[in-house]
């Protein structure tokens, strides 16, 4: 293979070097699974090689994690809250992000709990996997025991310290902080406070660049990570992955096919194919692209264009919604983080789940909208509640795929938002998009 991380231009594009890194690492791993279970050498090669490799990249996606979040809610936070202009609609929008991410995580956790894809694997093999790093199992059995509950769980919403909150990876107090922060910085708005959010403005930017040098690492930490994980459980552990894919395919497709159209015809009175006609070629965009960022300014044309979106309405809740609105991610987030807890066996409560509950809410807001942009956050909320995030390298071969239908789920979404906050606004003229679209045909 001519690829070379320092030669990002030429070469396979990166999807495709993923999927040969999984292929690569899963291949390896079985046979040397097959052939050599016992021999030391193995032992050494995962310990000393693979493993390490993996890891590295996981940190790199854990480094980004705080800056991006705090900057990415303290913006979308002021952009929402301009009192001026778009203080209603703000609030619509805000709502709205609510309403449909928490449906959304609710369908995933309502799927992963009634399919069960992360469970079956034998006990023998879960056992060694837990085993694999003695360190790590303590961390887990420590973090189990001094899970809170109940109404501290609400507490703990609220840093006493939000320094020690980010260094501890309490992810969601660092983002309760993040919006408060930026409330206060909407309500204040002076000097020092613009060059405040202008700094954010540039940690969010500088974020994104880094993942994207990440992710340029991810083949590599696909097929070691695969390796490892193969060598170690042997074929079993592919039949779980099948399961995994359907099930958040499944879920995907009920947001998208049942809760969208749904939506639209009890705000807006608009048949499911009319805007599925209209709004296809932003579909195919984030179906390509997999970045919500990138099919932008596609959704804004669309939105205004072919569904008849006021342009104030469509740039506001289709802009925040690139970043803030992401009911696939959110989804997915809740899925693979209940699927890794099933699968090695980590055991989550109803009390817990609620929390992942909020915690991909916020956490599909934190996302930053490019390909992969969830990662991080589905590895930070992994180690909250115990679970290995190395296990995040069992989906990473398969994310293109769920990639591309979890952001064609987001970008819907900001579309059917901002025909949904336009309605009953003051320049919204009404939408009757089966007529505009059998008149432009
Ligand atoms: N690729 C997604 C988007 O841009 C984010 C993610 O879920 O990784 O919307």
């Amino acid at each position: 293979m001519s690829v070379s991380p320092s030669s990002p231009k030429r070469g396979l594009e990166l999807h495709w070097q993923m999927a040969i890194g999984f292929v690569v690492g899963t291949v390896a791993g079985l046979l040397a699974n097959f052939y050599f279970a016992n021999a030391g050498w193995l032992e050494t090669l995962t310990q000393y090689v693979t493993d390490p490799i993996g890891q590295l990249f996981l940190r790199l996606l854990f480094m980004l994690v705080i800056p991006l979040v705090f900057s990415a809610l303290v913006l979308g936070v002021v952009e929402i809250g301009d009192p001026k202009s778009l203080g209603r609609i703000g609030l619509k929008t805000l709502l709205w992000i609510l309403l449909v991410t928490t449906i959304a995580v609710t369908i995933g956790l309502v799927a992963v709990n009634l399919l069960q894809p992360g469970h079956g694997l034998p006990e023998a093999q879960r056992a060694l996997l837990m085993e694999a790093g003695a360190q790590r199992g303590g961390e887990i059995v420590a973090k189990g025991q001094s899970n809170p509950s109940g109404i501290e769980l609400l507490l703990n919403i609220v840093p006493k310290n939000p320094i020690a909150a980010a260094a501890n990876g309490e992810l969601i107090s660092v983002m309760f902080f993040a919006l408060m922060f930026g409330i206060g910085a909407t309500v204040l708005r002076t000097p020092g406070v613009n060059t405040f959010v202008g700094a954010c403005q540039g940690v969010y930017d500088i974020c994104l660049r880094l993942i994207e040098w990440v992710i340029k690492l991810a083949p590599y930490a696909v097929a070691a990570l695969l390796f490892s994980i193969t060598a170690k459980l042997g074929f079993e552990v592919l039949v779980q992955l099948a399961r995994f894919v359907g099930t958040v395919l499944l879920a995907l497709g009920v947001h998208f096919f049942i809760v969208f159209p749904t939506l639209l015809w009890l705000f807006c009175r608009v048949s499911p194919l009319a805007f599925w006609r209209g709004a296809q070629p932003a579909i195919l965009t984030s179906f390509s692209t997999s970045s919500s960022s990138a099919t932008l300014p596609t959704s804004l044309m669309v939105a205004e264009e072919r569904l008849g979106v006021p342009r104030q309405v469509a740039r506001f809740v289709c802009t925040l919604g690139a970043t803030a609105n992401m009911n696939g991610t959110a989804l997915f987030e809740g899925i693979t983080v209940l699927f890794l807890a099933q699968f090695y066996g980590v055991h989550l409560g109803l009390g817990q789940q609620v929390m992942i509950l909020v915690l991909c809410v916020f956490g599909a807001i934190g996302a930053a909208g490019v390909p992969g942009g969830s990662l991080p956050v589905i590895a930070m909320i992994l180690a909250m509640f115990g679970i290995p995030p190395e296990g995040i390298g069992l989906i990473l071969g398969v994310d293109r795929l769920l990639d591309m239908c979890r952001t064609t789920v987001n970008v819907t979404g900001d579309i059917v938002g901002s025909m949904v906050v336009a309605k009953g606004e003051p320049a919204h003229h009404e939408i009757s998009v089966e007529e505009e679209l059998r008149a432009g045909a």
